[in-house]
């Protein structure tokens, strides 16, 4: 997971303030170093197979079941569900 690359996609979103997207991407990496999938916060694991579609490098390790849900919703409506849907970012305190 790069930092950069995270930055990117939640700025990229538009709604965010900057400390807001220094704070998802800090949250996301978090989980990252515990193993868990940063996008539903599932693990243990150590090594995700699959990658978010969210980074254009594809650098952010997911699992297996996230990776599915991206998928169909891409293929539903033709967009991947941002990053600030990711149910394990804690949106309390702005
Ligand atoms: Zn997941």
């Amino acid at each position: 997971m790069h930092r950069e690359c995270v930055t990117t996609a939640l700025i990229g979103f538009g709604r965010l303030s900057l400390g807001l997207v220094e704070r998802y991407a800090r949250q996301l990496e978090d989980f990252a170093e515990r193993c868990l999938c940063p996008r539903c916060g599932e693990g243990p694991r150590a090594q995700w197979a699959s990658a978010s579609l969210v980074t254009g490098d594809r650098c952010v390790g997911i699992c297996e079941r996230c990776a599915g849900d991206e998928t169909v919703s891409e293929m539903r409506t033709g967009v991947v569900p941002p990053i600030v849907t990711w149910p394990t970012l804690d949106r309390r305190g702005g």
